[in-house]
C-alpha cells in the first residue's frame, strides 16, 4: 500500500437526492438513493441515457454536490468538502476514464502519462519508470513512443486507464469507458477495469448501457430515472 492508498477507499451515497434547475424546470437526476461499493468490487452501472449514471459518477468524484444526502468516499463527506479538498481528494483518490480517450495528441503515450508525474513534481527518471511500467501493465510496453493517432481506440483506451492510475488512486471511475470501441477492445478495457478491483484492490465503478460489456462484471446495478432499481 502507498501513501495515497485510504485503509478504506468505500465509497457510499446516503440518501442522495440531485436535482438540476434550469430556467423553465427542476430536473431530478437522483432521488433519494443509498448506496455502497467496497474496495476489491467492479460495479457496472447499467441502465438507458439520462437515468443518472454520470450524475452518481460526478457526485462520487467530487466533481459535483449532492442538492441532500451524504456522500462518502473512505468515511470522508465529499459533498461538503471545500474546493481545495476536492482538488486534493479528484488528484490522489480518484482515477476518471471517459469516453473520449482524452490524450494530448501531440505527446507520446509514455510523455501523456508522464506529464502529471511532471506538475506533481515526481523526477525524471522516476516518471520514466512509472510510466513504462503502467504501459507494460496493460500490454503496451513496446508502444510508448507513439502518439495517440498512431494508436488504435483500444489501444488509446488502454493508454488512457493508465493516466488514471498515475496516481495510484483507490478508487477509479470509468463512464462509457467502451462506449467509442468494437467489442473485442470493449471487453479488453472491461477486463482490465476487473482485474483492478480483483487484483489491486480498487473501488471500480462503470456507467455503461452496453449490455455485452455489462455482462462480464461480477455485480450489476440496473438504474431507472435515478434510482438502482435492481442488482444483479
Ligand atoms: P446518464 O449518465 O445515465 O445518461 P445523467 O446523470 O447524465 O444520466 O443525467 C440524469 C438526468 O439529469 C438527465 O435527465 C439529464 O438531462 C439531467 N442533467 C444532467 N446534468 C445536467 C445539468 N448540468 N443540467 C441540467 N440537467 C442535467
Amino acid at each position: 500500500m502507498n501513501e495515497h492508498t485510504e485503509p478504506d477507499a468505500s465509497v457510499r451515497l446516503e440518501n442522495v437526492s440531485k436535482y438540476y434547475e434550469t430556467a423553465a424546470q427542476r430536473v431530478t437526476a437522483l432521488e433519494n438513493l443509498s448506496w455502497a461499493v467496497k474496495p476489491g468490487e467492479a460495479v457496472a452501472l447499467m441502465g438507458p441515457s439520462g437515468c443518472g449514471k454520470s450524475t452518481i459518477l460526478n457526485l462520487l468524484g467530487g466533481m459535483d454536490r449532492p442538492t441532500k444526502g451524504g456522500v462518502f468516499a473512505g468515511g470522508r463527506d465529499v459533498g461538503t468538502m471545500s474546493e481545495r479538498q476536492l482538488e486534493d481528494y479528484r488528484l490522489r483518490k480518484v482515477g476518471f476514464v471517459f469516453q473520449f480517450f482524452n490524450l494530448i495528441p501531440s505527446l507520446s503515450a509514455l510523455e501523456n502519462l508522464e506529464l502529471p508525474m511532471l506538475m506533481a513534481g515526481m523526477a525524471a527518471h522516476e516518471r520514466k519508470q512509472r510510466a513504462e511500467d503502467l504501459l507494460d501493465s496493460v500490454g503496451l510496453k513496446a508502444k510508448g513512443y507513439k502518439r495517440p493517432e498512431e494508436l488504435s481506440g483500444g489501444e488509446q483506451q488502454r493508454v488512457a486507464v493508465c493516466l488514471a492510475l498515475v496516481n495510484d488512486p483507490p478508487i477509479i471511475l470509468a463512464d462509457e469507458p467502451t462506449g467509442n470501441l468494437d467489442s473485442n477492445n470493449a471487453k479488453i478495457i472491461t477486463n482490465i477495469l476487473i482485474d483492478l478491483a480483483a487484483k489491486r484492490n480498487k473501488t471500480v465503478i462503470v456507467a455503461s448501457h452496453d449490455p455485452k460489456v455489462v455482462e462480464i462484471f461480477p455485480r450489476v446495478c440496473h438504474m431507472r430515472d435515478g434510482l438502482i432499481e435492481r442488482v444483479s
